[in-house]
């Protein structure tokens, strides 16, 4: 959070006026999803124009089964965007939460050189808040108890990390956003970084470190790198522990894109027989032709592209944020979000007077595992799928709401 002010421009009486005269208007918006918006996916049509050869140099037929790890180029486009060695990584289908809930499988079924996690009685992960609520859904749905733990700014409280992992021996992993995180946009820091890998590197349980690298390249100007997780793994001899995803989903397209796992080579040994019985192969032919885009295009200029389309709308945000003048919020500098901190005990009410209103936020207490922010203070903006008129007219709504919800008292 960097900017936090608390002052009312309008009486409890004016915001109601302003509320009934929006009501009126009987709108439909959706600030919820982090999705591209049409213009952001136009970027890429070219992807779909793109003719690539049946057979590759190497005579593989592209449209058949087979290479179940993904192209070797493709694999190469993974590591670029992941910013780790290309050996690591394997090129998938089109999602990495999909990639994500094989590798949960593969713990509950197989384990990953320990006992699988479906064999113990429980099996706890932490869950760094306000965090992203795909990861809690993914965890409430195998039955993983989820503990939150609070970020920092920098990364998780590894005070916090530690003394619970001392503690409760059913912890096995935790989940990680490393760059802009979702929501709360921040980037972890290289000492953060060492200093969870000395916590579950250590841990003789093969604990895992989901490092969820969803926005590696979406950064709003300049490039800010990432370190490495796995460099500084491989350093100390921890390298089983970290298990990274990405994608291209905000980078091409969102629902036919390539999604990317990486992990050490050990781990890929591990887990490669029990992938091999998901399925036969990935879409190669959208592989290659993800290849052969980023062979004419820049990754990096590509990206920009996309700054340029969604930073006015972070700037709108931010710019109606302080008129209004009430609560935090955060200011990132990439990624797909800017997260609202109300007073305690007001982010329900806002969200279900927006919802009166016309106006989609994500339910109170989603950047919390099992939905319970126990402040009711957090509500996550997602301001890059509407347009920018839609988006004017959803700050306005929701300037309204807080206003509205904090003169009620
Ligand atoms: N991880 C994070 C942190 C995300 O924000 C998102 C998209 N909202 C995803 C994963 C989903 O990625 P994919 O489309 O590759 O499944």
């Amino acid at each position: 959070m960097v900017i936090s002010r608390s002052f009312l421009l309008l009486s409890s009486m004016e915001y109601s006026a302003k509320f009934e005269e929006l009501k009126s208007k009987n709108l439909s918006l959706d600030l919820t999803r982090g999705k591209p918006s049409s213009d952001q996916l136009d970027l890429s049509n070219a992807i779909g124009e793109l003719k690539v050869e049946n057979l590759d140099k190497d005579g593989l037929d592209l449209r058949n089964y087979g290479e179940i790890t993904g192209l070797a180029s493709c694999r190469k486009l993974g590591s670029q965007i992941l910013g780790c060695t290309e050996d690591l990584v394997w090129a998938g289908g089109n999602s990495s939460l999909s990639l994500m809930s094989q590798y949960l499988s593969f713990l509950f079924v197989e384990g990953n050189g320990a006992r699988p996690w479906g064999a113990q009685e429980r099996v706890s992960v932490l869950c760094p808040v306000p965090g992203y609520d795909r990861h809690f859904k993914l965890c409430e749905t195998f039955g993983i108890n989820m503990i939150p733990v609070p970020l920092t700014g920098e990364g998780p409280n590894l005070e916090e990390v530690k003394r619970l992992v001392d503690e409760d021996k059913s912890i096995r992993g935790i989940w990680c956003v490393p760059k802009y995180s979702n929501p709360t946009g921040e980037v972890y820091s290289k000492k953060n970084m060492e200093g969870l890998l000395d916590i579950f590197g250590k841990s003789d349980n093969k604990s895992v470190i989901f490092w969820d690298n969803a926005y590696a390249v979406h950064d709003l100007s300049a490039h800010l790198p990432l370190d490495d997780i796995f460099d500084i793994a491989f350093k100390r001899g921890y390298e089983d522990c970290v298990v990274e995803f990405g994608s291209t989903s905000k980078i091409t397209f969102a629902g036919a894109g390539i999604g990317f796992i990486a992990m050490s080579k050990s781990n890929q040994e591990l887990f490669l027989p029990f992938y091999s019985a998901l399925m036969i192969g990935p879409d190669k032919l959208n592989q290659a032709k993800h290849v052969r885009f980023f062979q004419e295009n820049n990754l990096m200029e590509h990206m920009q592209l996309h700054a340029e389309i969604i930073r006015p709308k972070f700037e709108l945000v931010e710019r109606q944020l302080k008129s209004l003048g009430l609560g935090s919020w955060t200011s990132p500098k990439g990624g797909y979000f800017v997260l609202f901190e109300s007073e305690k005990g007001l982010a329900r009410k806002i969200i279900s007077y927006a919802s009166e209103l016309g106006l989609k936020l994500t339910p109170a207490g989603s950047t919390h595992p099992y939905g319970v922010d126990e402040d009711d203070k957090y509500i996550r903006l997602a301001p890059t799928a509407c347009s920018l008129e839609e988006l004017e007219a959803a700050m306005e709504v929701f300037s309204c709401c807080v206003g509205l919800a904090y003169t009620q008292g």
